[in-house]
């Protein structure tokens, strides 16, 4: 291996794995092969009522664009996920849910699962839900949240899940945008001793969604709320009066089962739509090879329900291969920095699946947060969502893990339905900062501004040359849209927006989202690695670059820190950081602007917004475009008030 920091795979981990490293060199070459033979055969993983036989049609264009996998079979994800294990694992625990509050925790195990999700699912037949409807759940990360989905998907319902941090207008779009008659909800919901009133906020979205006649209400709090008879139907009385007894709705392969709205990072959110059976085969066959689960393991994945993470690898990835999942109602500073480790403590957590952003923010807390906990059933460490720095990865690695653990950096999209470029455990030697290596059937392309492909090592636009079964289908009602997005850039392949370098070994590093590369004096540079420079250095927690109009260079370097808990901004410091860039990656990489930012704009799902960060360094504040998935608008106004040389 060409560089200097690689972990290699402990021998007794290759051994109990899945796959050790000729493995999967053995199955990739199959599966990129013969994908037809591939796909047929791990299309098996799941039960079908009426088995396919065919395997693939796609078509990226030109001519009509289309993605259809297993097409003739027939099948149901809630039977996959619950009633299949029943014979086996009836008393065995489905879920473990630990509340907001460290008092308070529930197992579910896969009988009472399987009795919840039924009862709910007749109780949305009862108010008229059918096969091919919309319904909308906003709701607080409780068990209700999973058996809603689960519900929805057993009479094949489509659900579209809106995170509980929206507001009231994101909500709306959102239910407009679907089209749904029918929401889910709470009266309140508890994040870090806070109560989100979602009540309320639906009360407010349905103002101008007048096709709604259905709200679904589960009382977690007993807060006041405002209720309407007509409309409003408490969970627990319509769950009462329902039988137990649903039989799961035959589907066909390719019937849709969710939409769900990405992130919004670099734009108006996508509502993205999934559909039924390659998305089952893809999400359970990543879940067991990428976070090597086996029979027994307790499974953490920290995400909310909200995004696809929460979807794929909490609910549907999980339950289809009949692990215990772990839910989370809370945050990763409440009621202290050390809860994720009490919770993995606690629930004896086997695997642990969080966001760059939280080992950040946790990192920034100090050592003692970590070090007072055990952590000593962690086997696994998973991460998602932006590239991790190298710093936390090693402090991920070496504090959080104390070295025992392998880490996945796992790099995927809402677009994608699952993990597409990750380590597996027991298969891959491990660099910080990089993705490493595509899963089973995945084939990555790098491509240079022209569409022309990088053989060897290089840096590029990151492409996929062929379809796998996880991958979305269209774009809710905007097909033209899904085209444009994803297949019009370079002929033939699904673009995915993100920019990457492969170097000698084939190992992927993801450098940041095309848009945001930096252009200084003709080298094009990715946000990632400037970043990560900043973030080495001992007193900065988090920092965002972007580039900004510059007279000589072209564009120049505007960089935003966030510094360590404890430390104090000064001038010094700036110049200390400025040479400390210069040094780890040479003069070119000079930040030319430096500014303090108590916070940094993200996404509700954590990641940094930079297109928010350009306009503020380009002086633009009139159009900030959409900010509607912004977690905190007022740590922009802070960036505005105190941007330099205003
Ligand atoms: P939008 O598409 O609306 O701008 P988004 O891209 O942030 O929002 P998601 O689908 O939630 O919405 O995020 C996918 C993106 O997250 C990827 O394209 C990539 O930029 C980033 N990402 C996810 N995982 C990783 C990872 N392990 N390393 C680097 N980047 C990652
Ligand atoms: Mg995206």
């Amino acid at each position: 291996m060409s560089d200097a920091t690689v972990f290699p795979v402990p021998e007794d981990l290759a051994q109990k794995a899945w796959v050790d490293e000729p493995r999967y060199l053995e199955m990739y070459q199959q599966s990129i092969e013969d994908p037809e033979a591939f796909w047929a055969e791990h299309g098996k993983r799941i039960h079908w009522f009426k088995p396919f036989t065919k395997v693939k049609d796609v078509n990226y264009g030109p001519g009509d664009v289309h993605i259809r996998w297993y097409e003739d079979g027939t099948t149901n994800v809630c039977y996959n996920a619950i009633d299949r294990h029943l014979p086996t694992k009836k008393d065995d625990t489905a879920i473990i849910w630990e509340g907001d509050d460290p008092s308070e925790h529930e197992y579910i195990t896969y009988g009472q699962l399987h009795d919840n999700v039924s009862r709910f699912a007749n109780a949305m037949k009862a108010r008229g839900v059918k096969k091919g409807d919309r319904v909308t759940i906003y709701m607080p990360m409780i068990p209700e949240a999973t058996y809603a989905m689960l519900a929805c998907a057993r009479i094949g319902a489509v659900h579209s899940v809106v995170f509980g941090g929206f507001s009231p207008d994101a909500l709306a779009g959102r239910i407009q945008g679907c089209e749904s008659n029918c929401v889910i909800t709470a009266d309140e919901g508890l994040r870090g001793g806070r109560k989100v009133p979602l009540k309320a906020n639906t009360d407010k979205a349905l103002k101008s969604c007048p096709d709604v006649d259905t709200v679904f209400v589960v009382k977690r709090t007993g807060g006041d709320i405002n209720w309407d008879d007509k409309r409003d139907v408490w969970w627990d009385e319509a769950c009462a009066a329902a039988d137990k007894e649903c039989p799961a709705e035959e589907m066909k392969a390719e019937d849709p089962l969710f939409i769900l709205f990405t992130s919004g990072s670099t734009g108006n959110p996508k509502g993205v739509l999934h559909t039924t059976g390659g998305y089952l085969v893809y999400a359970s066959m990543t879940h067991k090879y990428v976070f090597d689960y086996h029979d027994g393991d307790i499974y953490w994945c920290t995400a909310d329900v909200g995004w696809i993470t929460g979807h794929s690898y909490i609910v549907y990835g999980p339950l289809t291969n009949g692990a215990t999942t772990l839910v989370f109602e809370g945050v990763p500073n409440y009621p202290t920095a050390s809860r994720f480790w009490e919770v993995c403590d606690k629930h004896k957590v086997n695997i642990f699946y969080t966001a760059p952003t939280a080992i950040r923010a946790l990192m920034r807390e100090g050592l003692e947060a970590v070090k007072r906990t055990s952590r000593s059933s962690i086997r696994l460490l998973g991460t998602v969502g932006e590239p991790i720095n190298p710093e936390a990865w090693m402090w991920y690695h070496q504090v959080v893990g104390e070295g025992r653990c392998q880490i996945v950096d796992t790099w995927w999209q809402t677009e994608t339905g699952g993990i597409l470029i990750t380590p597996l455990p027991g298969a891959t030697p491990l660099k910080p900062g990089s993705a490493t290596r595509p899963f089973f059937g995945v084939k990555p392309l790098l491509v240079d501004n022209e569409g022309k492909v990088i053989e060897g090592a290089g840096e590029g636009n990151l492409c996929i040359s062929d379809s796998w079964p996880g991958q979305m289908r269209t774009l809710y009602g905007d097909h033209e849209r899904f085209v444009q997005t994803y297949f019009s850039t370079y002929d033939g392949l699904y673009f995915t927006g993100d920019g990457c370098r492969r170097d000698e070994d084939g190992y992927y590093w993801i450098t940041g989202r095309v848009d945001d590369v930096i252009n200084v004096s003709g080298h094009r540079m990715g946000t990632a690695e400037v970043e990560s420079a900043l973030v080495a250095h001992a007193k900065v927690a988090e920092s965002a670059v972007v580039g900004y109009p510059h007279d000589i260079k072209g564009q120049g370097i505007y960089a935003y820190v966030t510094l360590n808990a404890g430390e104090e901004p000064s001038d010094e410091l700036r110049k200390e950081l400025v040479v400390w860039v210069r040094k780890e990656i040479g003069p070119i990489a000079t930040p030319d602007m430096l500014q303090w930012a108590p916070g940094l704009p993200k996404t509700r799902s954590g990641k940094i917004m930079r297109r928010i960060l350009r306009k503020i360094a380009e002086n633009d504040y009139g159009s900030l475009g959409d900010t509607s998935t912004l977690a905190d608008p007022s740590v922009v106004d802070d960036l505005i008030e105190n941007r330099m040389n205003k």
